[in-house]
C-alpha cells in the first residue's frame, strides 16, 4: 500500500457531505468552537439546508441547496472540509484512509455516507438510477430524445418522476396493486392516480431553492453509476430545476402495470435473435397489439408482458452505503444493510456514530415513529448525533431528541401538498385498527389510523389544514371515542374542539 501523504487527526471526523453529515459537523463545531471538526466527502459539493422552518412540533420544511465547500468553512471557520472518498477505515486504530492517499486519526466519528439506489440492473448503460445532480441531468439528458421510457419502482422518486414527465411515454411496473405503496393505502393512491389521466393545468409551485451546480470543466467526465455512488441524494424538489421533458407534444401519458417486477431486459440485438414480440403503448380506446417500432431495449415483465422502450429508470430504493466501512471492522448491520444505531446515534464500535440514510435505528422507537430514509430524518439524525457525541465526549446525560416521538413528513405529490404523521398506513398495528376517511375528489383526502380510541396516524392530501390538530391528538394519545365521526366531519371545526 502506498505511504500516506498526510496524516491529520481531529477530535471530531464526520464523513459525508449530505445533509446528515453537514447538519453533524455544524453541530459540532458550534459546540466545540475551538476544536477543528473534519469533513470528508467524496463529492465536490456540499448540501446545505436553508430556510429551515418548524411548521409545527414536528413538522419541519426546509430547502437543501448544493454548495461548495467553502461557503461551509466561511460560516463555520473550525470546519475544514476534505474533498476524498474513505476508502477503509481502522477502527481499532482510529483512523481512516482516504483515496487520495491520506489518513485521519479521529477522537469520535460519524459517518453519515448515505445510500446508493439499488439498480435493477448493473452496469447495464439503458439502466439510470437517479441519485444525485449528475445523475438527474444526465436523465434529462437521455429523455430529451425518448419517445418511451419504463420505471420501475414505487416510491417517492417513482411518484414524483410520472408525475412530473411530458412528452414521453411511460411505462410505470411497480410490485404492488396501487400507486406509492410506501406512502399511501389504495385509497389515497386511486385519488392520486386519477391526477395522472387529468391534464396539467395548474401553475407550478415556484422552487425557492436556487442549486449550484459544479462547471462543466471543472467535473471529471464520470459516469453516471459511478455519479450515482459518490454523490449525495438530491433535495425535496430535485426535479424542478430540470426539464422533464419528451419528444413528443403531450402531458401525461402513463400506462402502469401493477403486481410486477421485470424478468428479463434485452437489448435490441438479443430480442430481434430471439425473435421475441413487443405490445404497444396500451390506451383507452385500443388494446394491446403487437409493437411494430424497433427499440433500443426491451423489458419483459413477469405477469409476461414486453415492452420495448428507449431507457428503463430504476428507482427501486436505495441501499445504505455501508461498503466502504466494513473490511476488517465488525459493524452490527441491520436486515437492511444498515449500520445499527443505538438511542445515542452509536453504532457497535466505539466511539464511531452514524446518521442519516446509511444508518438503521435500532432503539425501542416510539409506538408512533418509524425510520425512513428521508431529508427531514437525515437533518435530524446527523444533529442528534452531533449532541450525543457532545454529551459523550463531556460525559452529560442527553435526552433523545423530541424530534423521534412521532414520524412527521411534509411534501408534494401530483403537486398536492401531502402530510404524513405517525403509523400513517397502520404499519405494525396489526388488524387492531380501523381506519376514517374523508375524500373530496380532486380537493383533499383524509384518512386517520385509530386504535383503542386513540389517533395513531393520519395522511392529509390537500390543503387540509388538520395537521397541527392531528399532530396534538396523536402526541397526547387522548381517546377520541366519545366524537366518533365528528373527528372528519368537514362542518366542524375539529380545532374548536381541542382547544
Ligand atoms: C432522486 C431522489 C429524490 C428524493 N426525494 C426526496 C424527497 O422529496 N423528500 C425526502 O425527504 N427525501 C428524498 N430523498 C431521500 C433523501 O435525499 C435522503 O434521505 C437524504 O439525502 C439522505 O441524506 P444523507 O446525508 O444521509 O446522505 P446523502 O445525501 O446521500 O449524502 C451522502 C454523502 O456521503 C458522501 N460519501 C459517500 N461515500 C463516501 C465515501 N466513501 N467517502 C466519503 N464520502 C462519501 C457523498 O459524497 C455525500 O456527500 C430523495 C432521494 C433521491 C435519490
Amino acid at each position: 500500500m502506498a505511504a500516506a501523504r498526510r496524516s491529520l487527526a481531529a477530535k471530531f471526523v464526520v464523513v459525508g457531505g449530505g445533509i446528515a453529515g453537514v447538519t453533524c459537523a455544524e453541530q459540532l463545531a458550534t459546540h466545540f468552537p475551538s476544536e477543528e471538526v473534519l469533513l470528508i466527502t467524496a463529492s465536490p459539493v456540499i448540501k446545505a439546508i436553508t430556510n429551515f422552518k418548524q411548521v409545527s412540533k414536528t413538522l419541519e420544511e426546509f430547502d437543501v441547496e448544493e454548495q461548495p465547500s467553502s461557503v461551509l468553512e466561511k460560516h463555520f471557520p473550525n470546519i475544514k472540509v476534505l474533498e476524498s472518498r474513505v476508502k477503509q477505515l481502522k477502527a481499532t486504530e482510529h483512523c481512516i484512509l482516504t483515496e487520495d492517499g491520506n489518513q485521519y486519526k479521529y477522537e469520535k466519528l460519524c459517518l453519515c455516507a448515505g445510500a446508493k439506489p439499488k439498480l435493477i440492473s448493473e452496469g447495464n448503460p439503458y439502466v439510470l438510477g437517479i441519485r444525485d445532480t449528475d445523475s438527474a441531468q444526465e436523465f434529462q439528458k437521455q429523455l430529451m430524445k425518448a419517445k418511451r421510457i419504463t420505471i420501475v419502482g414505487n416510491g417517492g422518486i417513482a411518484l414524483e418522476l410520472v408525475y412530473e414527465i411530458e412528452g414521453c411515454e411511460v411505462i410505470w411496473a411497480i410490485k404492488d396493486k396501487a400507486i406509492g405503496n410506501a406512502f399511501f393505502d389504495a385509497g389515497a393512491a386511486e385519488f392520486l392516480t386519477t391526477k395522472l389521466t387529468s391534464k396539467k393545468s395548474e401553475a407550478k409551485i415556484t422552487c425557492k431553492r436556487t442549486r449550484y451546480t459544479i462547471e462543466e470543466s471543472e467535473k471529471e467526465a464520470s459516469d453516471i453509476n459511478n455519479a450515482a455512488n459518490l454523490g449525495s441524494a438530491l433535495g425535496p424538489d430535485w426535479h424542478e430545476g430540470l426539464n422533464l421533458k419528451g419528444t413528443k407534444e403531450f402531458s401525461h401519458k402513463v400506462h402502469i402495470e401493477t403486481i410486477c417486477e421485470i424478468k428479463k431486459i434485452y437489448h435490441q440485438e438479443e430480442f430481434k435473435q430471439l425473435k421475441k414480440r413487443s405490445l404497444t403503448f396500451p390506451t383507452d380506446c385500443q388494446d394491446e397489439s403487437a409493437d411494430k417500432d424497433t427499440w433500443p431495449v426491451y423489458i419483459e415483465l413477469t405477469n409476461e408482458k414486453i415492452y420495448g422502450c428507449d431507457f428503463i429508470v430504476s428507482a427501486t430504493g436505495v441501499m445504505p452505503n455501508v461498503e466502504p466501512f466494513l473490511d476488517g471492522n465488525n459493524f452490527m448491520l441491520d436486515e437492511d444493510g444498515g449500520l445499527k444505531v443505538d438511542d445515542h446515534m452509536r453504532t457497535s464500535l466505539p466511539n464511531i456514530y452514524a446518521a442519516g440514510d446509511i444508518c438503521t435505528a435500532s432503539w425501542q422507537p416510539s409506538p408512533v415513529w418509524q425510520q425512513m430514509r428521508l431529508w427531514t430524518q437525515a437533518r435530524q439524525m446527523g444533529n442528534y448525533a452531533a449532541k450525543c457525541m457532545a454529551a459523550d465526549t463531556v460525559g452529560d446525560s442527553i435526552d433523545m431528541d423530541f424530534c423521534f416521538e412521532l414520524f412527521a413528513h411534509v411534501t408534494k405529490f401530483f403537486n398536492y401538498k401531502v402530510v404524513l404523521l405517525g403509523k400513517y398506513n397502520a404499519q405494525g398495528l396489526g388488524l387492531d385498527h380501523e381506519l376514517m376517511l374523508r375524500c373530496t375528489k380532486g380537493q383533499e383526502y383524509v384518512k386517520v389510523v385509530m386504535q383503542n380510541g386513540r389517533m395513531m396516524g393520519a395522511i392529509l392530501i390537500g390543503e387540509t389544514d388538520l395537521e397541527e390538530t392531528f399532530e396534538n391528538l396523536i402526541l397526547n394519545q387522548m381517546n377520541l371515542s366519545a366524537y366518533g365521526e365528528d373527528l372528519l366531519d368537514p362542518n366542524i371545526d375539529i380545532e374548536d374542539y381541542f382547544d
